[in-house]
C-alpha cells in the first residue's frame, strides 16, 4: 500500500502550480492540485491576459485618430465597456476550461477548495486530511492596500477588471508596472487619469531613461502624472470620492485605484505549523532548487516574492518537476529575465540598467537613440521611441537593452536570447537589420552616448 495519498500535492493552480503539477504527472507522479478561486491563477483571471486585452482595447482611440493621416475617415466612436468586459470574461472562462482540461488530460486530480497544511506531509481540505510525499506551495500574491482613512473605498486591479461601468475619472496610486499600465488603459478608453507616486519618479528599478521617456510620453497624452505625493485620506460623499493628498490639496474622483504592490498569499496556510521559514512579509524562503526550510515542501512563483512574473513562476514549476520526479535536479535560470510594461507606449527591458552597470563594471559604454516612429510621419503624432544598449567596455559584452516604444516587448524578447548567448556589441553591429522597422535600430546604433572611466 502507498505510504501517501499523493506523490505531490500542489496548493494553487496558477501559472507555476499548473506547470509543476502537469509536468510531475507526465513523469509518472500521482498529483493533486487544490485551487480555491480560479483555475489559471492571477495571470489568466486578473493579471496578464485580461490586462493585455484591455490594453488592446485602449489603443483603438489613438488608432482611430491616427487613421486620418492615412486617408481614412472614421465616424463617431464610442466604447461599450460592458461589452468589452463581457467579451473579456468569455475568453477567460474559455481559458479556465483549457486549464481544467490540460490538468485532467495529464491525470492531475483537481480539488476546487481552500487547502491548508497541517504538518509536513498532511494537507487539510474541507476538513478532510490528505497526505503527500511532497507539498508544493504555489499560492501567488494579493494586492496590498495601505491602511489610511477611507481606503475601504478604493479598488485594486482585482476589481478594476470587473467594474460595472467605465469611470469618468480615476486616481491611480502607485508607481509600479500595474499602475502605469492601467493609467494607459483608462486614459485610452476615455477616462480622465491622475497617477500618483510617492517617490520622485515611477517605475523604480527600470532604466532611468525609460522612466523619464515614459513619463514624458504619458504626460504628452494627457495623463496627469504627479510624483512625490500620496493620498492621506479618502472621503465618500454621494457618488464622489474626495482624496486629500499629502500636500493638503484635494482631488474629486469616481474611483481610487491602489496599485501599491502585492504581498505573498501565505496567510491561513499553516506554513508556520509545518515549520516553513518565511520572511516578515510572508514570503516563503527557498533555496536555489525552490526547497523551503522543510525538506519535502517546495515553493514557487509570487509567494516567494522575488520576480513576480508569469514566465518565472512557470520556469520554477518546471524546475521542481524535473528535480523531484525526473531525476534531474534543476535550478531555474534567472539570467537576463526580460520584461515589459504594457504602458502606452510600452517599456521593454532586459539585463542591467545603466545605473546597475555603472555600479558593477569598471567601464561601460552606452548607446542611445531617440526618434519619431515612421508611422507618425503621416499621423503627425508627437510620440518618440527611445532605445538604449549598455555595454561592458572591457569585453564588449552587451549588459542591457532597454526600449520605450510600440511593441517593445516583442522586440526585447529576441535580444534576451542574444544576451543569454553572451552577445557582444560587435555581434549586434554585424547583424543585418530588418528594414524599415524600429527593431533595426538595435543593430545600427553606433554613437556612444556616455562612457564612465
Ligand atoms: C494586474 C496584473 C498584471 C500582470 N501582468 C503581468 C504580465 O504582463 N506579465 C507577467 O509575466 N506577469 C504579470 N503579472 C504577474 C503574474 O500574474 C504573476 O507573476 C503570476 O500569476 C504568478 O503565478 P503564481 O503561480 O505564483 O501565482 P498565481 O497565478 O497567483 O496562482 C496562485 C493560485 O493559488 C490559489 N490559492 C492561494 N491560496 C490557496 C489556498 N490556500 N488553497 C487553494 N488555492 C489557493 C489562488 O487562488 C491562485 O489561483 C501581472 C499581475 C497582475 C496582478
Amino acid at each position: 500500500m502507498a505510504q501517501y495519498d499523493y506523490d505531490l500535492f500542489t496548493i494553487g493552480a496558477g501559472s507555476g502550480g499548473v506547470r509543476a503539477s502537469r509536468m510531475s504527472a507526465s513523469y509518472g507522479a500521482k498529483v493533486a492540485v487544490a485551487e480555491e478561486r480560479y483555475l489559471g491563477g492571477t495571470c489568466v483571471n486578473v493579471g496578464c491576459i485580461p490586462k493585455k486585452l484591455l490594453v488592446y482595447a485602449s489603443h483603438f482611440s489613438t488608432d482611430f485618430q491616427d487613421a486620418a493621416g492615412f486617408g481614412w475617415s472614421v465616424g463617431e466612436r464610442h466604447v461599450d465597456w460592458a461589452k468589452l468586459i463581457a467579451n473579456k470574461n468569455k475568453e477567460i472562462s474559455r481559458l479556465n476550461d483549457v486549464y481544467r482540461k490540460l490538468m485532467q488530460d495529464s491525470g492531475v486530480t483537481i480539488i476546487e477548495d481552500h487547502a491548508e497544511i497541517a504538518d509536513p506531509h498532511t494537507i487539510v481540505v474541507d476538513g478532510k486530511r490528505i497526505t503527500a510525499k511532497y507539498i508544493l506551495v504555489a499560492v501567488g500574491s494579493w494586492p496590498l492596500v495601505p491602511e489610511i482613512p477611507g481606503s475601504e473605498h478604493a479598488i485594486t486591479s482585482n476589481e478594476a477588471f470587473y467594474l460595472p461601468s467605465l469611470p469618468r475619472k480615476v486616481i491611480i496610486v502607485g508607481g509600479g508596472f500595474i499602475g502605469a499600465e492601467f493609467a494607459g488603459i483608462f486614459h485610452g478608453l476615455g477616462t480622465e487619469v491622475v497617477q500618483l507616486y510617492r517617490g520622485p519618479l515611477f517605475l523604480r528599478g527600470f532604466d532611468d531613461d525609460c522612466r523619464e521617456t515614459l513619463a514624458a510620453e504619458m504626460r504628452k497624452k494627457g495623463i496627469d502624472l504627479r510624483f512625490n505625493t500620496d493620498i492621506e485620506r479618502i472621503e465618500k460623499a454621494g457618488g464622489i470620492l474626495r482624496a486629500t493628498l499629502t500636500e493638503g490639496t484635494t482631488l474629486d474622483t469616481e474611483q481610487v485605484f491602489y496599485a501599491t504592490g502585492r504581498e505573498p498569499n501565505t496567510r491561513s496556510l499553516g506554513l508556520e505549523k509545518a515549520g516553513v521559514r518565511m520572511r516578515e512579509n510572508g514570503a516563503v524562503v527557498v533555496d536555489d532548487y525552490l526547497k523551503t526550510s522543510v525538506d519535502n515542501i517546495y515553493s514557487i512563483g509570487d509567494c516567494t516574492d522575488r520576480l513576480m512574473l508569469t514566465p518565472v513562476a512557470i520556469a520554477e514549476g518546471r524546475a521542481v518537476a524535473e528535480t523531484l520526479f525526473n531525476n534531474n535536479p534543476m535550478k531555474p535560470n534567472y539570467m537576463n529575465v526580460p520584461s515589459t510594461v504594457f504602458s502606452t507606449p510600452n517599456v521593454g527591458t532586459v539585463g542591467l540598467t545603466e545605473a546597475e552597470a555603472r555600479a558593477r563594471y569598471k567601464n561601460i559604454d552606452v548607446y542611445k537613440t531617440s526618434f519619431r516612429p515612421l508611422k507618425h510621419t503621416l499621423t503627425g503624432r508627437d510620440e518618440r521611441t527611445m532605445m538604449k544598449i549598455v555595454v561592458d567596455h572591457e569585453t564588449d559584452k552587451v549588459l542591457g537593452c532597454h526600449m520605450v516604444g510600440p511593441d517593445a516587448g516583442e522586440i526585447i524578447q529576441g535580444l534576451a536570447v542574444a544576451m543569454n548567448c553572451g552577445a557582444t556589441k560587435a555581434q549586434f553591429d554585424s547583424t543585418i537589420g530588418i528594414h524599415p522597422t524600429a527593431a533595426e535600430e538595435f543593430v545600427t546604433m553606433r554613437t556612444k552616448a556616455a562612457r564612465q572611466t
